[in-house]
């Protein structure tokens, strides 16, 4: 496994990559790797001749009260994960390489990032598509991979590379749990143990929700306000968003007809927790 930070050094590796004909998977992550981010990466190995990780906390994607300074960096514990995942080489770019003085060209997109966590986090996305954009013309990978986790930002990038017309193709993975049913999260860490008990309220949430639909039951209003009580139980959590939205529009869906995209989006103390379900 070979440790890259320096932008010229990847650019002249890729070109020898390029050069012996191989193809490249390629997972994007903030670090403080789990079994979520290591799933991405077996699927690479599987998918590739050779697979990139870029460990990136992008600034640009993170609000001026955000949690950018004390997001976790465990860079020697994340290479320990990845070795055995077969990882060829990590890019742990700096952020004044990524974004230097005079930094000015932006991606945006209108209508999907207004809602859920577009709504609750102005820029947020903006800051995703600008640096996954970046590192795509940096590593020129052939199939890159994301989480269903973040399910709104694996929608919007694929549109981005469908409108864009940009020359790889995006792989999709299913979330990866604790056994008690919360999904992975770098953000999980920053949990007290009441909290971490707490924090099964989202999984829970859903998973009422999937049982209200098999049981027939087809008013997002009804299976929403179910969601809440499940949540509301726990003391010091905070609903910011609870959605049940068309899967490829993300416009809220009143009866369910169709599969939609049941998320949300939990404040458990200070931590802001995602997660979702498609049904
Ligand atoms: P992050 O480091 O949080 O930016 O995440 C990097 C990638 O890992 C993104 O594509 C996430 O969607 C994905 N990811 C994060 N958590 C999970 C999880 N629990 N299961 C599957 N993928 C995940």
């Amino acid at each position: 496994m070979k440790l890259i930070s320096n932008i010229s050094a990847l650019k002249n590796k890729i070109r020898e990559i390029k050069r012996q004909g191989k193809s490249i998977g390629f997972v994007p992550t903030m670090g403080a790797l789990h079994e979520g981010h290591i799933s991405l990466m077996r699927q690479a190995r599987k998918d590739n001749d050779v697979v990139i990780v870029s460990i990136f906390v992008n600034p640009m994607q993170f609000g001026p009260k955000e949690d950018y300074k004390k997001y976790p960096r465990t860079i020697q514990a994340d290479m320990k994960l990845m070795a055995p995942a077969g990882v060829d080489i990590v890019f742990t770019p700096q952020a004044k390489d990524i974004f230097p003085d005079g930094f000015r060209a932006y991606v945006d997109m209108s209508g999907l990032t207004n809602v859920m966590c577009g709504k609750s986090r102005p820029g947020h996305f903006r800051g995703v598509l600008t640096v996954v954009n970046k590192l795509f013309n940096l590593v020129e990978p052939n199939i890159a991979y994301f989480g269903q986790k973040d399910y709104q930002q694996a929608l919007l990038i694929k549109q981005m590379v469908r409108d864009l017309d940009m020359n790889l193709k995006i792989k999709v993975m299913p979330i990866i749990r604790e056994k008690d049913g919360l999904a992975m999260s770098s953000r999980n860490a920053y949990l007290s143990p009441d909290e971490r008990r707490q924090a099964t309220c989202l999984s829970r949430a859903l998973t009422k929700a999937k049982m209200m639909v098999i049981g027939s039951e087809y008013s997002s209003k009804r299976i929403i306000t179910e969601m809440k009580k499940v949540i509301t139980r726990e003391k010091p959590v905070r609903i910011d968003y609870i959605v049940i939205v068309n899967t490829d529009t993300l416009e809220e869906i009143s009866v369910i007809k169709q599969k939609v995209l049941i998320a949300l989006a939990v404040f458990v103390g200070k931590t802001r927790l995602i997660d979702n379900l498609v049904v």
